[in-house]
């Protein structure tokens, strides 16, 4: 019987989850049992999951929202719980399977939690491995822990690297769509509004990741996730604009062979390959129609359009705490945009002016070691970003929002 937990249950791929794990207990019940599901603010939607799924506990980040869950969880069996320090409890309880699917760096705790009971943990949110690879890495070799990537590229990537070593790889390959503003005029995208990126041309995903599809944020934190989670040297990484979404990402090989993962968009690809891992079964995913797409094209992105590329090589360059600080200070920048504060071209500047100033100081020349490391780090980047962002508006005349 294998116990299976979900954070993040409430998400675009926390909801992926629960549906494909709902399909599998009712395709043979005595197989899995549901221990924890946790969700931010949306009570109605972390009931359901856990109604659906028989959870035995369900845990809502936002303390206030309690007695709603406790009420949408009246006589269902399922214990209701709250905040973040239940959120860690639940991940504490054993599991074998948990999907980590929170968004942004809250999710590192209960993955690191969960690694040390020696589980396997489904990972989805990069930041985590963005902000301290080597850590999560070395809490799976020592508790026997495993990381099974979630990220569509780097299940592709996982999936064509089968059990070659490292040392068989000449050069990793991340595919990207180009996001919503990929063919705006360059002098327009200092004016796209959130709406504006929020028209992603492939893919269907929560409101933060789309926002940094538009800018390659997104693909700028694949690239450091990639290089912590296969060990690759960053110079054997690179980023090809694909229109459309088909290719996930390749592995071209020492001999000159190159191995890539076709399929439609859609995460259930990457979350069902990590949910029936080692096993291959049928998933709810349409096929792959090679003659109705026609052709497939590949351009190499424009460093000018999409400066997170290069932000992304000097945090690997500087690698220690550089990518908890690129990690943070592009959550800042962010959230700036999202509320009106900054514009979408200015987000470039506060990640570089942060990495700038902080690797200047010799604040990031160690590499976390434990997860206060990895909060002190996060914590400074966040002052040194909110610095950057009133500099950025100084200079662009703008107020906040
Ligand atoms: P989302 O915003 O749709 O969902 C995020 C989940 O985290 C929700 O359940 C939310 O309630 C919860 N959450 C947010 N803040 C929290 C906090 N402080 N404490 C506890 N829970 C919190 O995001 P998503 O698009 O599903 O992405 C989740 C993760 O997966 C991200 O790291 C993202 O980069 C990664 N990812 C997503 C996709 C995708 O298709 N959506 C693809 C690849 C990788
Ligand atoms: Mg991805």
């Amino acid at each position: 019987m294998r116990r299976i937990s979900i954070f993040g249950a409430t998400g675009s791929v926390g909801s992926q989850t629960v549906d494909l794990v709902r399909a599998a207990i009712a395709t043979a019940p005595d197989t899995a049992r549901v221990v924890a599901v946790t969700g931010g603010r949306n009570v109605a939607r972390l009931a359901r999951a856990a109604r659906d799924l028989r959870a035995e506990i369900a845990v809502i980040a936002d303390s206030a929202r309690l007695p709603d869950l406790r009420a949408a969880l009246a006589g269902s069996g399922t214990e209701a719980a709250a905040g973040e320090g239940a959120i860690l409890e639940a991940a504490d309880r054993p599991a074998d399977w948990v999907m980590s699917a929170i968004v942004g760096v809250a999710g590192l705790a209960p993955g690191l939690r969960a690694l040390g009971h020696g589980a396997t943990l489904a990972l989805a949110n990069k930041e985590s491995l963005v902000s301290a690879g080597e850590m999560l890495l070395a809490r799976a070799a020592r508790h026997g822990g495993r990381i099974l990537p979630v990220d569509s590229e780097h299940s592709a990537i996982f999936q064509a690297l089968g059990s070659e070593p490292v040392e068989a790889v000449a050069r990793l390959t991340l595919t990207a769509s180009g996001g919503a503003l990929r063919d705006w005029p360059l002098e327009r995208l200092a004016q796209a509004t959130v709406a504006d990126t929020m028209r992603h041309p492939n893919w269907s995903m929560g409101q933060r990741i789309t926002v940094d599809s538009a800018s390659m944020f997104n693909k700028a934190m694949e690239m450091i996730e990639a290089r912590e989670l296969f060990g690759v040297a960053p110079g054997r990484i690179e980023v090809v604009l694909h229109r459309e979404s088909i290719v996930h990402s390749l592995v071209a090989f020492r001999d000159g062979a190159t191995l890539a993962h076709l399929g439609v968009p859609d995460m259930r690809h990457a979350i069902g390959f990590a949910l029936n891992w080692p096993e291959r079964r049928a998933l709810p995913v349409a096929p792959l129609d090679l003659t109705a797409l026609g052709r497939l094209t590949f351009e190499t992105p424009d460093p000018v359009r999409y400066p997170a590329i290069g932000l992304a090589r000097e945090a690997m360059a500087l690698r220690g705490g550089a990518g908890a600080a690129f990690t943070a200070a592009k959550e800042v920048a962010l959230d700036h945009f999202l509320a009106g504060g900054i514009g979408f071209s200015e987000m470039a500047g506060i990640v570089g002016a942060t990495l700038d100033r902080l690797a200047g100081t010799g604040a990031l020349n160690d590499a976390p070691v434990t997860l206060d490391d990895v909060l002190a780090i996060d914590g400074l980047a966040r002052v040194r970003a909110g610095e950057a962002v009133r500099a950025s508006r100084a200079r662009t005349g703008q107020r906040a929002g």
